[in-house]
């Protein structure tokens, strides 16, 4: 079903499946505002939200308790872009009789085969960014495939007016034609910017799935057929902010924002992103690469860098 974007999605599918005393297990480094939502919003009506470590696998089974409802995944996860082990996480969530939802945006529902790769109940995704495609569009998706499922979200779709205009579902058809074509070109580039990244001496780490650097690599290399245009990397300790803040200055060709997906790159940084798993206070910059010509991106990026020197 459609819903007006993508957080609407992770609000239906909490109203679905939570109530009152419901433990939901998330992991740690989800889309923000997903756990802002439980925690400002849904914990006033008693929902209660514990963070995992993203890359626990078939270890979840440990945090399952009897009032746990709901188990989120987001593969990869935003911003640190762990790969989570979705297949091992729905068998244990299967085991214990919990509801499972899976955040497939970064996969636009395309590089990752959801249903056939162990996502069990739920999935959704933000059209708003690949399926839209040109960054004009805020729409969200959710998909089922049982008639249970389907009847919880349908009854809470309706009565949360979740509705949406058929001129904004004829922007993701549209979308939808061309969205082969795009991942393509926008993988294509990425990993030629990403591939220029993990030359230079002031980065640490490149986040991005196909790179072994990035936790859950392996996971990516065994569910995904292909990797996407947004990817995270980490600067050297050395590398102090306001020398970050002159490279962002000197980039032409990367405005600062934040919903990615569209066919322009966009960097977005993390002065002292914390972690409790897997990384820690870290200074990263996010990209999302567009279709510009990847040698003019790259070009770029060397006067940004030398900026940063
Ligand atoms: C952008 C995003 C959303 C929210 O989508 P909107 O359409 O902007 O509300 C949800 N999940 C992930 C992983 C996202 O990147």
């Amino acid at each position: 079903m459609c819903v007006p974007g993508g957080q609407a999605a992770i609000a239906l599918i909490y109203f679905a499946f939570t109530g009152s005393d419901a433990h939901v297990l998330l992991p740690e480094s989800a889309y923000g505002p997903n756990g802002e939502l439980a925690n400002h919003l849904l914990a006033r009506f008693g929902v209660k939200t514990e963070l995992y470590d993203p890359l626990i696998g078939g270890g979840i089974t440990k945090l399952i308790r009897t009032n746990t409802r709901l188990i989120w995944c987001e593969s990869p996860c935003s911003v640190t872009m762990e790969v989570q082990d979705v297949p091992a996480i729905t068998a244990a969530a299967r085991h214990a009789g919990v509801t499972t939802a899976l955040d497939n945006t970064y996969a636009a529902g395309v590089l990752l085969d959801a249903f056939a790769h162990g996502a069990d109940d739920v999935t959704m995704q933000a059209l708003t960014k690949y399926v839209g495609g040109h960054s004009d569009l805020l729409l969200g998706s959710v998909t089922v495939r049982d008639e249970a499922h389907y009847r919880a979200l349908a009854d809470a779709h309706s009565l949360l007016g979740m509705s949406v205009s058929p001129d904004d579902c004829s922007f993701a058809l549209r979308g939808l034609q061309t969205l082969a074509v795009r991942l393509r070109q926008l993988e294509e580039n990425t990993l030629a910017v990403a591939g220029w990244l993990r030359e230079q001496p002031e980065i640490g780490a490149v986040l991005h799935p196909a790179f072994p650097d990035c936790p859950g690599h392996d996971t990516w290399a065994r569910d995904f057929t292909g990797s996407a245009s947004v990817f995270s990397f980490v600067f050297e300790p050395s590398i102090q902010p306001d020398a970050i803040v002159r490279l962002f200055d000197e980039l032409a060709l990367f405005p600062v924002g934040y919903s990615w997906g569209g066919v322009t790159s966009l960097a977005m940084p993390y002065f002292n992103l914390q972690r409790r798993y897997h990384f820690h206070n870290g200074k990263v910059v996010r990209f999302n690469i567009g279709k510009e010509k990847a040698e003019d991106l790259i070009a770029d990026l060397e006067r940004g860098f030398v900026a940063l020197q």
